[in-house]
């Protein structure tokens, strides 16, 4: 067995009516890492083939405030789309996630050592001695297996968010890209992890070609 199981005790349900429809929410306390987290789930997932799961890294000046230097908050709007269009899958948001799970001062302070020194969103972290990616993915996976999800076609970027899923014993059927356009803002942001953390984001060659800040920002 994969290490603890969620129980009645950790978990809340309810329906939620969104603007892009009617979810049923898993508020849950996992516990392993103590936070606690939430799983919005559209359509009938329980031991489904192939049912379209996002998990996302909480990141409160993307996903709140639409900071532009990350696309989390573009991503996260992208995957309740595409869960909307299908009728069904899941979005599990992640607390404690902040800046790859440094927390939001520290991840701020990266900001600073990204505007002023220029360096990139991992040199940054490192330089101030914090680990590239000290994310705990295991949340993630015991809500998949409370809601006994079969396995799960992952809306990532990130071939290592794969394998740390299947680690925790998710089976993945697919990995479907996420791609969001790169802007002035974090075109930088973007080609650091393509070109140091290893993400796939083949269209961003296509935008260096096309020049950036044209149409579509
Ligand atoms: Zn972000």
């Amino acid at each position: 067995m994969h290490d603890l199981a969620l129980t009645r005790e950790d978990i809340a349900e309810a329906d939620l009516v969104t603007r892009r429809g009617t979810f049923r929410t898993l508020a849950f306390r996992d516990p392993v890492d103590g936070h606690e987290h939430l799983a919005l789930v559209l359509g009938e997932v329980g031991m489904r083939e192939g049912v379209l799961v996002r998990v996302h890294s909480e990141c409160v000046t993307g996903d709140i405030f639409a900071a532009m230097r990350c696309e989390c908050g573009d991503q996260l709007d992208a995957a309740l789309k595409a869960i909307v269009r299908e009728g069904r899958g899941v979005l599990v948001y992640l607390r404690g996630h902040e800046g790859r799970g440094i927390g939001l001062v520290a991840k701020v302070r990266t900001h600073v050592l990204q505007d002023e020194e220029g360096l990139d969103t991992v040199d940054s972290a490192t330089v101030l001695g914090f680990p590239v990616d000290r994310r705990d993915f295991g949340p993630a996976a015991r809500v998949l297996r409370y809601l006994r999800v079969g396995s799960v076609r992952l809306m990532s970027n990130n071939n290592d968010k794969v394998h740390a899923m299947e680690a925790h014993g998710i089976a993945v059927a697919s990995r479907v890209p996420l791609l969001i356009p790169a802007n002035d803002h974090n075109i930088r942001y973007l080609t650091a992890k393509r070109d140091r953390l290893g993400h796939e984001l083949p269209h961003l060659d296509a935008s260096s070609r096309n020049g950036l800040g044209a149409a579509g920002d």
